[in-house]
This record gives C-alpha cells, sequence and structure tokens, in this order.
C-alpha cells in the first residue's frame, strides 16, 4: 500500500503548495474558524497546520491516513452531490507516503488531544497529546525518500510563493474564517475573519493591496437565478499584479475560459484594452446548471448554458464599468 500512496502521491502531492491545499480544505471541511499555516524553507523542510475544527476522535486517527479512509462520503449517492472540497479520501495517506507526517487531534467528546505519526508507511500508536480542540498536520522533509522528486523543488521564495498565492485563494473565498500564514517563525500574512463592511475592505486590502482596493469597482447584481458580487480593478492599475484574478463559482474557487472571456470582452468594449484586468468575482448559479470537476491540482466547471452565463457576466460587468465612468472620454 505504501506504493500505491505513492503513486497516488504523484497526482496529489506536486509540491508544498499542493500540501496546504489539501490540509487547509480538510481544515475546512472541519468547520474551522481559523487556520494557521506555518512553513519552513518555503515549505521543504516544513508544513505545519493547525485548525480549531472538530477534530478526529482517537479511534479514527489511525483511519485518517489509511486509503480511501474519507469520512466524507458514506453511499455512492453522495458522491453525486459532493459539498465537501475533499471526498477522495486519498490525500492524507499520499503526503505521508512522500514525507515524515504528524498528526494531532483533540475531538471534542475526547478529553485531551492523540498524536500519530507515520513513517515510511507504518502508523504509530496514539499517544496523548497537548493541544486544544481541533487538527495539526505537520509535513516534514516532502520528498526526502524521492529525491529525484526533491531536486524539482524550487528555491525557497519560489515555493512560499505559491503557497501565498493559494492562501490569498482561500482567504477571499472564506470571508468568514481566520487565515494566518507564518513563515520560518514569522507572521507574513494575516487575514482576520469579516463581518461588516470595514473588515471586509481591511481583508480586500490584505489579500490584493492597496491599489486594487482603492480602485476596484464593486460588483453586486442579480439575473434570474444567476448572481454576481465582488470587485474588479482597471489593468492600468495593475500592470505587476496580472495574477490577481480569482473566480468562484458557487463559493468555490476555479478557472474558467467562459469566465475568463467574458471579463476580459467587458473590460475591452469600455476601455478599449482588456489585457490583465484584476477582478474577484462570486458567480452563483443553481447547482443543476453547474458540474464542478475537483481535479487535485485545478478545478474546472462546466456550465450547462455557457453562452447564459458569458452574457450575464459580461453585461454586469459592461454596465458597472460604463456607470462608474470608467474609460469616459475615450472616442
Ligand atoms: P478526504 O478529505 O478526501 O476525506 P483526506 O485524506 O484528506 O481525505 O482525509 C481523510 C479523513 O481524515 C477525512 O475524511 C477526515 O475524516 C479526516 N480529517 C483530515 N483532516 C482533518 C481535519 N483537519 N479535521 C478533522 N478531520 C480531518
Ligand atoms: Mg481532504
Amino acid at each position: 500500500d505504501h506504493l500505491v500512496n505513492q503513486i497516488a502521491a504523484g497526482e496529489v502531492v506536486e509540491r508544498p503548495v499542493s500540501v496546504v491545499k489539501e490540509l487547509v480544505e480538510n481544515a475546512l471541511d472541519a468547520g474551522a474558524q481559523s487556520v494557521v499555516v506555518s512553513l519552513e524553507q518555503g515549505g521543504k523542510d516544513l508544513i505545519r497546520v493547525t485548525d480549531d475544527g472538530v477534530g478526529i476522535p482517537v479511534a479514527e486517527l489511525a483511519l485518517a491516513l489509511q486509503r480511501h479512509a474519507t469520512s466524507k462520503i458514506t453511499s455512492l449517492d453522495d458522491l453525486e452531490q459532493v459539498e465537501t472540497m475533499g471526498f477522495r479520501g486519498e490525500a492524507l495517506p499520499s503526503i505521508a507516503s512522500v514525507a515524515r507526517l504528524d498528526l494531532a487531534s483533540r475531538h471534542a467528546d475526547d478529553p485531551h488531544a492523540w498524536s500519530v505519526r507515520v513513517r515510511q508507511g507504518t502508523i504509530s500508536e496514539p499517544e496523548p497529546h497537548a493541544l486544544q480542540q481541533g487538527t495539526r498536520v505537520e509535513v516534514a522533509d516532502l520528498f526526502y525518500n524521492t529525491p529525484a522528486r526533491r531536486k524539482f523543488l524550487r528555491a525557497e521564495r519560489t515555493e512560499f510563493n505559491h503557497v501565498d498565492g493559494v492562501l490569498r485563494r482561500f482567504a477571499l473565498g472564506r470571508f468568514d474564517v481566520t487565515f494566518v500564514l507564518e513563515h520560518n517563525g514569522r507572521v507574513v500574512a494575516r487575514y482576520d475573519a469579516a463581518d461588516d463592511e470595514t473588515s471586509r475592505e481591511r481583508r480586500l486590502r490584505a489579500a490584493l493591496g492597496d491599489e486594487f482596493t482603492a480602485h476596484a469597482l464593486s460588483i453586486d447584481e442579480q439575473r434570474g437565478d444567476l448572481s454576481l458580487g465582488g470587485w474588479v480593478a482597471e489593468p492600468r492599475f495593475n500592470r505587476a499584479q496580472a495574477d490577481r484574478q480569482f473566480l468562484f463559482v458557487n463559493g468555490r474557487a476555479v478557472r474558467d475560459r467562459i469566465a475568463a472571456h467574458a471579463v476580459r470582452q467587458a473590460f475591452q468594449d469600455v476601455l478599449f484594452h482588456g489585457r490583465h484586468p484584476a477582478f474577484v468575482l462570486y458567480l452563483g448559479v443553481p447547482p443543476s446548471l453547474v458540474d464542478v470537476n475537483v481535479h487535485p491540482q485545478k478545478t474546472e466547471v462546466r456550465f450547462r448554458d455557457g453562452r447564459a452565463v458569458h452574457d450575464f457576466l459580461f453585461s454586469s460587468l459592461h454596465r458597472a464599468l460604463a456607470d462608474s465612468g470608467t474609460g469616459a472620454g475615450a472616442p
């Protein structure tokens, strides 16, 4: 099974950011209100994710580390309508097969926390541990046992930047959860849970910078059962921020060509240049009209009626941009 896990790891785990993504998704699935991600050396030496979610009962600790031991699907029906982000039950065993993994957790029903370790595919007996309610996963020395893959890891700064980017995305996707990112013992990003205008703006600034926040147009549109919220900013304010494009469909971060095209077109039409607009958009679509395809590395959607979605996005943004007077004076 160790080998099977290592093979699966090839799909799930490419670099530190893939580990962080899986662990943070697990934390959110567990209902965490606060998620702290700590890295050493860009995550190459250590990735630690601590949450305050429901925790794992001691009797299920070892199970969580076994292949296809997901607690998130109990019937084939569930497969059809997966609400949680993770459901394959292979992230933890895959990660454990290519790193040294320590798992500590305290479930509300247990009087104290317990921890287990996985070394070379062997799971240790649970030992008492000191931890408040929630779960802490530590992943050390990624790819220590597969030197060829370890060699493919990039500079500390590069690996850190990838993690930083994915945390921005989580922070923009879940304003109700606090996220903290630490690197080499220092807090480098902090996104406090936001529930009013002021705290939302502070969070937007933390995720996207002052320039974006100062110049962003806010969007709030509804047509039939489609809705669109969020912010867009003109390309000229964001030359150096071409990667500041975030789309959430029904709360899930996705990449989608149709949506990206509609946004570009709207900018093109109003401003006469559509390159690299910065945006954070939240599209709401009835679940029956969208298929979500969750791949370990990227999430894509397929709309039943792509044209209607394109048209809604284009016309919403077009109106917002034109109304704002942005680009006034252009021929
Ligand atoms: P999946 O998320 O696809 O179910 P994982 O390998 O990521 O598979 O996790 C296996 C199981 O371990 C989960 O189904 C869940 O029961 C448990 N688990 C993992 N991480 C956490 C966490 N942070 N809090 C609570 N339970 C967790
Ligand atoms: Mg998971």
